[in-house]
């Protein structure tokens, strides 16, 4: 083994997904750091690891680094894992990576399973592009400002089954009904579900079938054709200049760019 700390990629539901590589090291180990010790024993038992278990998670991980140096200097082999899928992506490890490159010691990272990148690789997109913005911040304003930023990119974002029907709402009322969008459900699990549509018709899907289970969505970039919040302000100007009044403005600058009637008339109100 070329490296006393490994970062190694787990499964995201289908516990096969997990590389040769991976199991090797892990039979190896002396020591798996892990967000939930009851989590990681299942994959342990299926795979034979024997590897003493410890958890290291968001609320410790400061102080766990401290003893995973002290393994380190003991000539101990460690691995860190999360509960599924890939160590600091939206899940804990940046905090102790760094105090592990502060003390000089070599790290190796195991790819594998990320819900990220089994996600991106089955839809179809117009360009490599795209920004993970981990999980969609709950407020609809903080929504806004985010999904602004990556307007023109494809922007990935994970969210919990019991909001994003919240979510997915202000998208339609940020771009509009017809905004594509996708939505992955469990994926690699028996109930697998990939949805790739118009955020109306995806709603509507919602509103009448189960959402249930891990949610991983994106929203596809828009086209630079499509209309900027900035160039509407501009259009809303000239109509304000010629006397129109607030409700023609909106309705008016909604038919001729397909955006949203509320989101128009809030930046005519203001
Ligand atoms: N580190 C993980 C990774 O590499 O994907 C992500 C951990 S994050 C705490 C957990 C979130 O990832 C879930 O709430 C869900 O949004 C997304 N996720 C994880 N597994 C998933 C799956 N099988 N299908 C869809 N989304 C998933």
């Amino acid at each position: 083994m070329a490296s006393q700390f490994y970062i190694v990629a787990t499964p995201i539901g289908n516990l096969s997904d997990i590389t040769l590589r991976s199991v090797e090291v892990l039979k190896q180990i002396d020591y798996i750091a892990c967000e939930d010790t009851r989590v990681t024993r299942i994959l342990c038992e299926k795979y034979g690891f024997s590897a003493k278990l410890f958890d290291c998670h968001k609320f410790n991980e400061k102080e766990r680094s401290e003893k995973i140096l002290s393994l380190i200097e003991e000539g101990k082999r460690i691995a860190l894992v999360s509960d599924a899928g890939t160590p600091g992506i939206s899940d804990p490890g940046c905090v102790l990576i760094q105090e592990l490159l502060n003390n000089g010691v070599k790290i190796t990272s195991l790819p594998g399973a990320c819900a990220v990148t089994t996600f991106l690789s089955m839809l179809p997109r117009k360009t490599e592009e795209y920004a993970f913005i981990g999980f969609i911040p709950r407020q609809k304003k903080q929504q806004i400002e985010i999904l602004n930023k990556h307007k023109y990119t494809n922007c990935v974002f994970y969210e919990s089954p019991n909001r994003l029907k919240e979510t997915l709402e202000n998208i339609q009322e940020i771009y509009g009904y017809n905004k594509k969008i996708a939505v992955g459900r469990e994926l690699t699990k028996v109930f697998e579900e990939v949805k790739i549509g118009e955020v109306k018709e995806i709603l509507d899907y919602y509103n009448n079938n189960p959402l249930k289970g891990e949610i991983v969505a994106m929203v596809f970039a828009s086209e630079n054709s499509e209309v900027s919040d900035e160039e509407l302000i501009e259009k809303i100007k000239i109509l304000k200049d010629e006397g129109f009044s607030q409700k023609d403005i909106s309705k008016i600058i909604s038919k001729l760019y397909n955006v949203n009637k509320n989101h128009v008339y809030k930046m005519v109100l203001d």
